[in-house]
């Protein structure tokens, strides 16, 4: 069972789904605080992003995927957009600070080897499913 976790939430994975030019704005939107996590759960979380209006995203984890949805046009298209990407980094943030400090190091060092042996499937298939990326081939070292 996959659950959301810093694994799952990886920025490795994170730069994989999506292209440059979004990455780089879900970044400023979370750099300017615009990113809240609402609700944190094991397999679903909610996330409210501000910009221009508010904007709100849902995480599913279910059996092989992770689900994003938007609420914003661009979303709706079947795309992964700059407010994912700002609500996933404030999900990654929210995982962070719940670890002791102590674990973290190796948290850190669990992701780096686990994320290695991963197939070089593309990690998003917009095409087949949407919203979704693969977590197949991942386990949890936590
Ligand atoms: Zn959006």
């Amino acid at each position: 069972m996959y659950t959301i976790n810093l694994e799952t939430f990886s920025e490795d994975r994170l730069q994989k789904s999506v292209d440059s030019e979004i990455l780089q704005l879900g970044k400023e939107l979370f750099a300017k605080g615009a990113a809240q996590v609402v609700e944190l759960l094991d397999l679903t979380a909610r996330c409210v992003v501000q910009d221009k209006r508010n904007f709100h995203i849902q995480f599913k984890i279910s059996k092989q995927h992770l689900y994003l949805r938007c609420s914003c046009s661009h979303a709706a298209r079947g795309l992964i957009c700059e407010h994912d990407v700002a609500a996933w980094l404030a999900i990654q943030e929210k995982l962070t600070e719940q670890i002791p400090p102590e674990w973290r190091m190796q948290v850190e060092r669990l992701v780096t080897t686990n994320l290695r042996p991963q197939r070089s499937r593309p990690a998003v298939n917009l095409a087949r499913r949407k919203f979704s990326i693969k977590v197949a081939g991942l386990r949890s070292g936590l």
